[in-house]
């Protein structure tokens, strides 16, 4: 039935012009696996045209939710292709191949989640500035072009090798300045969009929302309420009163920058234009700030597989030790 509906749609010149009608397997070698997403692997890939490196979202459309899944992706893609701003990941193009889609973008060092992941210590105060700046200047624009991304988090902003800072993944995206459906990840969601009051829309205060609770997510290594399920978590985020930062070490402005986020009724949240202006983004800071951090992240993950590594030549030993050269020579006959 999909290859019905996808020869159909491709006929449609608009949506046939969306794809490239080279064979993606051709033109991308070397792909390494390097993240995973609700929708698809990501991986890192080299173009052969351009012998530059390339990240490629692969993403199925086939089995039960093919046709969902088709239409997400021509979504997706109509959207990226629109959006050119250096804190917006760029959009290389989409390919398709037995049932998959190939979305090529600029290839990114990983997401602000895959580096808390790999840094047990919290990150410094500067280094969530410089990340959350990032962020909101890639929103403000995606707001001034009335569209609203619904899924701000640490797992969509993205940090290329230079220190830049990038938001991605329009999988959940609206090109409408309000909407009305529950769409997003549940415990950075807020409370307009969890009550959806019969016909009620809402607008881009939506991600204002979702990026103060990244904030506290980036601060304290996991957003607020992540020890519940998703559906007490969303209960509770309508009931309760708007989370805070736990330590009391933050300082004021960055506390009362999450605060000013985090109103529950959005009318009382500033816009991504005004919170630009706020003094938490405005505080100086050196213009390495993310490239320290990438440095500071790559050297953990150094000492880390280092660790690893001598644990595991120390088991070896000590197994060694304990079977002795007649086991070994047992083992290998
Ligand atoms: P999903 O819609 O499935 O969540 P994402 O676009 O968020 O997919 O990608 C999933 C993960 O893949 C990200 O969290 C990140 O770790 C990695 N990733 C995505 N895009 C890139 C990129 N351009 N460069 C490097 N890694 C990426
Ligand atoms: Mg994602």
């Amino acid at each position: 039935m999909l290859s019905t509906i996808q020869a159909q749609s491709l006929k449609d010149p608009e949506i046939a012009e969306l794809f490239s009608k080279e064979d993606p397997e051709k033109r991308f070698t070397n792909l390494r696996k390097v993240g995973q997403g609700g929708f698809g692997a990501v991986f890192f890939a080299r173009d052969v045209h351009t012998n530059n490196v390339v990240a490629i979202k692969r993403m199925p459309y086939s089995g039960k939710k093919a046709m969902e899944r088709w239409q997400g992706i021509i979504k997706e893609v109509r959207l990226l292709r629109t959006l050119k701003h250096p804190n917006i990941v760029e959009y290389k193009g989409c390919y398709l191949r037995e049932h998959r889609a190939w979305l090529v973008m600029q290839y990114c060092s990983g997401s602000v989640s895959d580096l808390l992941e790999f840094h047990k210590m919290p990150l410094q105060e500067m280094e969530i500035a410089a990340i959350i700046h990032g962020a909101l200047q890639g929103l403000a624009y995606l707001h001034s072009r009335a569209m609203i991304h619904r899924d701000i988090k640490a797992g969509n902003i993205l940090l290329t090798p230079r220190g830049r800072v990038k938001l991605a993944d329009f999988g959940f995206a609206s090109m409408a300045s309000s909407a009305k459906s529950f769409v997003g990840t549940p415990h950075w969601m807020s409370p307009e969009i969890i009550l959806g009051r019969n016909e009620e829309q809402y607008d881009s205060k939506v991600d204002v929302w979702s990026l103060g609770i990244t904030c506290i997510e980036i601060a304290e290594r996991e957003p607020p309420l992540f020890a519940m399920n998703a559906m007490r978590a969303l209960y509770l985020i309508t009931r309760n009163n708007p989370p805070t930062l736990q330590s009391n070490e933050w300082s004021s402005p960055f506390r009362n920058f999450v605060e000013s986020c985090l109103q529950k009724n959005p009318k009382d949240r500033p816009t991504s234009k005004k919170l630009l202006k706020h003094p938490f983004l405005l505080r100086e800071r050196p213009t390495t700030v993310v490239t320290d951090l990438l440095q500071r992240a790559k050297e953990e993950k150094k000492r880390v597989l280092d660790n690893l590594r001598n644990r595991k030549t120390k088991k070896v030993l000590s197994q060694e030790a304990h079977q002795g050269p007649a086991a070994e020579a047992q083992e290998e006959s």
